[in-house]
């Protein structure tokens, strides 16, 4: 059948077209420039084409079709992934969920509403915001990162702190196994059903093991009041500290984010400036929430440990249009290194919060033995730091330093008994450095797990774990021995 608009000689391109339609293809080579890369651009690759199917059963026979044909394939949301998760390494056909993007059902009697998987994250909040709920992972991304895109990777967000990351609010998904199967995870979001967590493990598994086409969400009801500090320290140190003395006063706040004095260098010369004052060390932002009652007890309380660690300056927004914009200053903040550098690798390490102090005092020595600027913007409060190494891709050799720098700073993560990610997810960024954390057997134990569901390691290979040379190794010499 010669399909309308479509000018190749490829016949898996006419069989893939004829799957989603002419008009739901893409493979000319300009068009697919734009795929080549997510949002961590130092590595590009063309895919094959890129399709968009409409519905699950469209994705099903894509992903069946590429299965029975050897042909590697995975799945893009909006592609603002920072690991490297959607490049597509090995030549893939690249399944694109943005036209699944409709808000399916909203069920506020059971707290819970139900998305395709292009739809963006903070649009769930906007469409319900008027019944008083909220959905409440909010990666600084979240104006244009898909839902979908966000269970892969198990996004996080500042105001995870305390409401947790996004596997904390999944109740259910549909997903099509690399096979082309389509099967339901969840039991209708009942807690603790029997057997495996399989909702779990499909949460954060970074598209190796199936295509999310459905995702059932906790919705949460609007706090009925909110507060927002910010206080601005002369030594990092201080800020730092106040950090752990906020948690071990016994406050959880909603969000306790960290900037030091580059970082702030960068926002105030960005899109979103406030005023902040040049020659401090760092800032925090702290947001408080819940029930009015108690909620000036906890401003009060934070107030004093601020003032206990030497606060130059510490402030309450008076309306909702200041704390707005202290807001759109911090979530920009990744962006906004681009006022100050030509390029920035965003890394995302984690640590235990009471670490803080020494290991920002290592990054500096990075900083200082790379020669590289970094800057600190990250989620103080849960010990997810985000180095933001600064450098000029046009400068030789800048690019390569810039990563080793990134590596560097996860080393120091793992190190203090952290771990090289808290939201970014591994991708093919941080393969290598899965073995900072992972013993050889314990990623053979995880790659055993992506056999099961992706046998033929067609969907999204090369990510997430470290080159196979190794674990093969260990395989062999595991032979004859009960599996792991
Ligand atoms: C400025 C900026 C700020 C950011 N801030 C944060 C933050 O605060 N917290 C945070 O966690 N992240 C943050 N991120 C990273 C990124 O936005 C998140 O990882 C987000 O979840 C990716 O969603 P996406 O739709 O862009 O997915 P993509 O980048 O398109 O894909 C990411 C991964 O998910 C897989 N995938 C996508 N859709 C599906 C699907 N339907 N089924 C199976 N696999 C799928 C892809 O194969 C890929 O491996 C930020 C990124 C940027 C650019």
């Amino acid at each position: 059948m010669a399909l309308k608009g479509i000018k190749t000689k490829d016949q898996h391109i006419k069989n893939l077209a004829a799957i989603v339609g002419s008009q739901s293809i893409l493979y000319h080579k300009e068009d697919l420039l734009a795929y080549d890369c997510d949002g961590f651009t130092i590595h590009r690759y063309l895919p094959k084409a890129v399709v968009f199917p409409k519905d699950t059963e469209e994705v099903a026979k894509l992903v069946k079709y590429c299965s029975e044909h050897a042909l590697p394939f995975l799945a893009r949301g909006a592609g603002t992934g920072l690991s490297g998760g959607a490049i597509p390494l090995n030549n893939e056909v690249i399944i694109s969920l943005v036209r699944m993007k409709r808000l399916l059902s909203v069920d506020l009697a059971n707290r819970r509403a139900v998305v395709e998987p292009g739809f963006i994250n903070l649009k769930l909040t906007n469409s319900i915001s008027d019944k008083g709920y909220y959905y409440a992972p909010d990666p600084s991304s979240q104006y244009c990162c898909t839902i979908g895109g966000n269970v892969a990777e198990n996004a996080g967000g500042a105001h995870c702190l305390k409401y947790g990351v996004t596997t904390n609010h999944i109740l259910g998904l549909e997903v099509v196994l690399p096979n082309g199967e389509i099967i339901e995870l969840g039991n209708g979001g009942i807690p603790d059903s029997p057997g495996y967590d399989l909702l779990g493990l499909l949460t954060g598994s970074e598209g190796t093991l199936g295509i999310v086409t459905k995702i059932t969400v906790r919705i949460l009801k609007n706090p009925e009041a909110k507060q927002t500090v910010l206080a601005y320290f002369d030594r990092v140190l201080d800020g730092s500290q106040a950090v752990s003395d906020i948690i071990s006063a016994g406050i959880v706040p909603a969000a306790l984010e960290m900037m030091d004095k580059t970082a702030i260098e960068g926002v105030e010369a960005a899109a979103f400036p406030v005023g902040h004052p040049k020659n401090i060390e760092a800032l925090l932002l702290i947001e408080v929430d819940g029930i009015s009652a108690g909620i000036d007890e906890q401003i009060a309380q934070i107030l004093e440990v601020c003032n206990n660690r030497n606060v130059r300056e510490v402030k309450v927004a008076q309306d909702e249009q200041e704390r707005a914009g202290w807001w759109a200053n911090r979530k920009t903040g990744f962006g906004a290194m681009g006022a100050i550098s030509p390029d920035y690798l965003v890394q995302d390490g984690v640590i235990p919060r009471s670490k803080l102090p020494e290991v920002l005092s290592r990054i500096n020595q990075i900083s200082i033995e790379y020669g590289l600027r970094i800057a600190n913007i990250f989620h103080a409060g849960d010990g997810n730091l985000h180095p933001l190494v600064l450098f000029d891709a046009r400068k030789q050799g800048e690019t390569e330093r810039a990563l080793e720098a990134g590596s560097a700073c996860l080393q120091v993560c793992a190190d203090v008994g952290g771990t090289i990610t808290g939201e970014h997810g591994v991708g093919i960024e941080k393969r290598e450095e899965m073995r900072f954390v992972f013993t050889d057997q314990e990623i053979k134990a995880q790659t055993d797990i992506r056999q099961v569901f992706n046998p033929d390691n067609l969907l999204n290979a090369g990510k997430l774990f470290p080159s196979p040379s190794r674990c093969v190794e260990i395989k062999q010499e595991m032979k004859g021995r009960a599996p792991l």
